[in-house]
């Protein structure tokens, strides 16, 4: 199972401006991080409680009052004096470039400036977290099976009476899906779905794909849980994907695609079912 990383963010002190801490807990989140917001004026007291409460990975401090000298260490110090200073700590807010080496000598592992892109701070956490617990960073995807096979067809109208009469499939739904300009049919069999993909539209990427290779196989849909965290393996792994965030499928699931070059070939969609309640 990929860790799920906890990060408190908090802002000690006095000052009372956090979009900068909600935008980096957004970011963190979006990332697939579990993040919890202090809120303002926390003591070094509060935040250290709450971070071993709250049995977090890392607490990201932000400051900018310019206390961030006497604040950011006294959440160190109380780690140590808590036992709990395997939390990494990092700082950001408004730190001037001579403050670092001092902060970072006082056990603040990084302090990120302003306009450091989120997605840095997030891979930087992720990293420090992987490598504090020997997690190796590069991972394979964990597949539970697969989900569905996708095959382009003109009109599925055409192609359904040999589904339905000769291979014996039942039609569980159609669907259309505007953004992919798709109409789709699931047929089951057994507990084997076929996914057939009928163009509405010349500029549907089915109806490039028909032009190009004809009718035919399509795509092969792997069932995964946790669809981020997958993605994030396979983009730290380095592989080429359509998709580098999920966005919405057929029947309320989040889909992906990997590029076909990734793949000698083959499309692969990485799909996460809705939950079921
Ligand atoms: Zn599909």
């Amino acid at each position: 199972m990929e860790k799920k990383i906890r990060v408190l963010i908090a802002k000690p002190g006095l000052d009372g401006h956090d979009r900068g801490a909600l935008v980096i807990a957004q970011a963190l989140r979006d990332y697939g991080m579990e993040v919890i917001y202090t809120g303002l004026r926390q003591t070094p007291e509060q935040i250290v409680a709450a971070a071993i409460q709250e049995d977090v990975d890392a607490i990201g401090l932000s400051c900018l009052s310019g206390a961030h000298n006497e604040l950011f260490p006294a959440v160190t110090e109380l780690l140590k004096t808590r036992g709990a200073d395997d939390i990494l700590v990092i700082g950001g807010g408004i730190i001037p470039a001579e403050d670092v080496p001092f902060l970072e000598s006082k056990g603040i592992r990084k302090i990120f400036t302003p306009g450091t892109p989120t997605i840095e701070i997030a891979r930087y956490i992720e990293r420090a977290v992987y490598e504090r617990d020997g997690i190796p960073l590069e991972q394979p995807i964990e597949v539970e099976a697969i989900d569905h096979i996708g095959i382009a067809v003109r009109s599925i109208a055409d192609c359904l009476p040999f589904y339905q009469e000769k291979l014996g499939f039942s039609l569980e739904r159609t669907e259309t899906v505007e953004a992919q300009k798709v109409k789709v049919a699931f047929l089951k069999a057994g507990n084997f779905h076929l996914e057939l993909l009928e163009p509405i539209g010349d500029d549907s990427p089915v109806a490039r794909f028909i032009a190009q290779r004809g009718e035919g196989l399509h795509h092969v849909a792997l069932e995964v849980r946790d669809i981020d965290g997958q993605l994030r393996r396979l983009e730290t792994a380095g592989i080429p994907l359509v998709d580098h965030r999920a966005r919405p499928g057929a029947g309320a699931s989040r889909i992906a695609f990997l590029h076909p070059k990734a793949a000698h070939g083959v499309l692969y969609e990485l799909c996460e079912k809705k939950a079921e309640h």
